[in-house]
């Protein structure tokens, strides 16, 4: 009896000791180390909670591993390195087939992947070696998707699957079958969603993947604050754009038209943007809506 129980303890303990020795050699192999004194001086001097919360200072992605959200890091562009090497050496296109879309901006919200045409039951397969962070499905949005934590500290996602064949948490290797390429979620036609993400933030895949030939540009890959992350103002600016609000007060002998054609808009516009009908009649100091 007393040789099982110490025959079971030291087998505990040695599962114990394994483990966390197996975690301590994951987690340092996604540490960019060489390039984060820049983020975690500004950590430090950041005094907003959630980053603070988010992200201790002994390691920027280790012990921020969620399913829950595609960008849990909300790190500040600002606070990025200004450069970021990343080893591409061990790099497989996930699908062969001709872009679509390219990253860049659209109509109605930025296009933060690459879109690579398929047919639905094409292979899909991982970019780099890693770990499966996200396993999920968005109705209106990726469809069946997977994201990918790699060792080179990068991130990958692959939306619109017809299925997913890796489980969370699963170790993947370069190449590896992820998942089959479909048209699920809001998507117009069978293809492949592919962005290439840092801390959370997406940068242009195409400046890293030669897509006419299947492989990198180069063995490394330098990320650099100021070309890589170049849109996101463009993005931020758009959205200030949208919420705008402007108003106009009534003066004497104003009417719709002459208040439309003032503000670049329409009398339609100006009744949808405050709930009236073309005919009414405006009162003096009245204000309206024209943006
Ligand atoms: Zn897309």
């Amino acid at each position: 009896m007393h040789l099982f129980r110490n025959i079971l303890f030291y087998t505990l303990l040695f599962f114990i000791s394994f483990s966390g020795l197996h975690a301590q050699h994951i987690n340092s192999s996604f540490l960019p180390k060489k390039d984060t004194a820049n983020i975690y001086k500004q950590m430090f001097n950041d005094r907003t909670d959630d980053l603070m919360e988010n992200h201790p200072a002994d390691d920027i992605y280790n012990h921020i591993w969620t399913s829950e959200r595609l960008n849990p890091y909300k790190i500040p562009i600002d606070s990025l390195p200004d450069t970021v090497k990343i080893d591409c050496r061990h790099f497989t296109i996930p699908v062969h087939g001709i872009v679509t879309s390219d990253f860049g901006p659209r109509r109605y919200r930025y296009h933060y992947g690459t879109d690579l045409r398929l047919n639905v039951g094409d292979t899909v397969v991982a970019a780099f070696s890693g770990r499966i962070r996200i396993v999920d499905y968005e109705a209106r949005g990726y469809g069946h998707y997977v994201v990918i934590r790699h060792e080179n500290g990068l991130e990958t996602v692959y939306a619109h699957l017809s299925k997913v064949l890796v489980q969370l948490d699963q170790n993947v290797k370069s190449g590896e079958l992820i998942a089959l390429g479909g048209n699920t979620g809001h998507s117009t036609g069978p293809h492949l969603h592919l962005e290439v993400r840092y801390l959370g933030n997406a940068f242009n895949s195409a400046s890293l993947i030669n897509y006419h030939t299947g492989k990198v540009h180069n063995d490394t890959y330098l990320i650099t604050k100021s070309k890589s992350f170049y849109y996101q103002q463009a993005v931020a600016q758009a959205k200030k754009a949208q919420t705008r609000v402007k108003y106009y007060t009534v003066r004497r002998g104003d009417n719709l038209g002459e208040i439309a054609a003032r503000n670049g808009t329409s009398v339609k516009n100006l009744c949808r943007l405050n709930g009236i009908k073309e005919k009414k009649l405006l009162q003096l100091g009245q204000k309206l809506r024209v943006m």
